[in-house]
């Protein structure tokens, strides 16, 4: 009688589980909604779930704990907190649903260009950056090779006597010549998480600004909080110049020299204790470890006035002995910033233990006039392809005479900006043309001119089914 009675209960709380499970999955499918500020999850980010059916977003959580303090109620009060407080409509969730956000589908995982472990060879890769990054052959290969060295040394990941040593980077290059852009690439060809600092925005523990620890918790963020994934992603600081040791300061280098000791670890490979979810540590974000020993630390920078100590340099060492040069010999070398060394690098302000742990040092070239064009044009997502496309959909050929190309890259040059400066002039003129084409669907084809270029003409425009083009556009002008 008994086992029977048992066998009913069991069977009964399996029906009860079965509609739990239903009644949860179809409650999956909508977005939980932050008690106080209202947001959903998709807005507020990771919800705390409180009895009663009640969510809570991270910020109104850490917002309550705040007033809690400053109006001095002690932590042990805070012990006492009860949910029920919340609790106005009886605990039922008292958004209509109506009023409820459904969930995103989660998105397909992308295709995977290279495989970790079967990594491809150097020339490889290039081949691939060399589609969508234009010129610096140099930085590419030395790139190919460090990153399919770093990763045969995770795919191994042997921990015998010969341990294979971390191939983190510093990338030396003008504004614009394409360093954010060439490591973006390969993380997207790598289908790896990566997450982009600006080193300027880092300060020594406890200081205003972000920890060092928090380019980490951006890693996780970017691999959707997988922290296994996260492990082997790559980090690229930028401006890393700007935490050169600060000249002349009797104060305190919370943000210079501290940053950098503050990176050595990160960079050597260690367990570190990240919050999820925030960049900072507080009482209400969990924590979690991360080990990076296999993440991929790649810093860049213009390191302005670098040339000068290049040559101040040079020029010593060129002086002294039987082989004494002419003094002013290095003045116009224009590739004398790949002469760096490592010494140039401590007299920039660097610390020696930082440099000696990103061992490949190499330099990116200012883009020429003639580099400038290719880039409008060549790579697979160029400028100018796009906004062909976009004409393209109104069924309207947009072309480009190769001097007005030229004439573009002059005027990006002059802003000395690199490549950054393209897309904002190529926007101004291009505003005027997106405006006025569809309102005519006689205009088949738009070449744009030289002249329409450095504001002294109008672009040429054909219309459809004839072969004559014609200046009709002197409201382009
Ligand atoms: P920085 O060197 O200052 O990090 P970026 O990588 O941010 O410069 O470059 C800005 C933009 O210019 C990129 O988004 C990219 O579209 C373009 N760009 C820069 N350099 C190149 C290059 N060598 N080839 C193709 N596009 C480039």
């Amino acid at each position: 009688m008994n086992d029977k009675e048992t066998f009913e209960d069991s069977k009964e709380t399996t029906i009860e589980e079965k509609n739990d499970n239903i009644k949860q999955e179809t409650e999956n499918e909508y977005e939980d909604i932050c008690y106080i500020c209202r947001r959903p999850e998709s807005r507020a980010g990771r919800m705390m779930k409180l009895p009663n059916n009640i969510h809570i977003c991270s910020e109104c959580m850490q917002k309550t704990f705040d007033t809690i303090n400053t109006n001095g109620v002690s932590f042990m009060d805070m012990a006492n907190f009860n949910p029920a407080m919340f609790q106005m409509n009886n605990g039922v969730d008292d958004v209509p649903k109506s009023q409820k956000i459904k969930k995103k589908k989660p998105k397909e995982e992308k295709e995977q260009v290279f495989d970790i472990k079967s990594i491809p060879s150097p020339h490889i890769i290039k081949g691939q950056l060399d589609e969508f990054v234009i010129g610096q052959e140099y930085a590419k290969k030395v790139i190919s090779v460090a990153v399919y060295n770093h990763y045969k040394r995770v795919a191994s990941n042997t921990m015998d006597e010969i341990e294979i040593e971390k191939s983190n980077m510093l990338m030396i290059g003008p504004t614009g010549s394409g360093k954010t852009f060439l490591v973006k690439t390969l993380a997207r060809l790598l289908n790896v998480p990566l997450a982009i600092t600006d080193a300027t925005s880092l300060t020594e523990a406890g200081y205003i600004g972000d920890d060092v620890e928090s380019v980490i918790s951006k890693l996780l963020a970017a691999a959707d909080n997988d922290v296994e994934k996260a492990e082997r992603g790559i980090i690229f600081i930028d401006e890393i110049d700007k935490i050169a040791k600060k000249r002349n300061t009797n104060s305190r280098d919370v943000s210079g020299e501290s940053v950098q000791q503050g990176l050595l670890k990160l960079l050597e490979g260690s367990d570190v204790e990240v919050p999820v979810g925030a960049t900072n540590k507080n009482a209400m974000v969990p924590l979690t470890t991360v080990n990076t020993r296999n993440i991929l630390f790649i810093c860049g920078g213009a390191f302005p006035e670098l040339e000068k100590i290049i040559k101040k340099r040079l020029n010593k060492q060129s002086s002294i002995g039987f082989s004494a040069d002419l003094k002013d010999k290095y003045d116009n070398d224009p590739d004398i910033l790949q002469k760096v060394s490592i010494e140039d690098l401590r007299e920039f302000g660097m610390i020696p233990e930082f440099i000696g742990r990103l061992p490949i040092i190499y330099t990116l070239e200012g883009l020429t006039q003639e580099m400038l064009v290719k880039v409008l044009k060549e790579p697979k997502n160029a400028i100018l392809k796009q906004y062909k496309k976009l004409l393209l959909l109104d069924e309207v050929d947009l072309e480009f005479e190769e001097d007005a190309l030229e004439a573009i890259a002059q005027k990006a040059i002059e802003k000395k900006t690199g490549a950054r400066a393209l897309r904002a002039i190529i926007e101004e003129f291009m505003l005027d043309i997106m405006y006025e084409i569809p309102k005519d669907s006689n205009i088949g084809r738009v070449i744009i001119t030289r002249d329409y270029i450095e504001k002294k003409g109008a672009p040429r425009i054909e219309l459809r089914g004839s072969n004559n083009p014609k200046l009709i556009g002197s409201n382009l002008n």
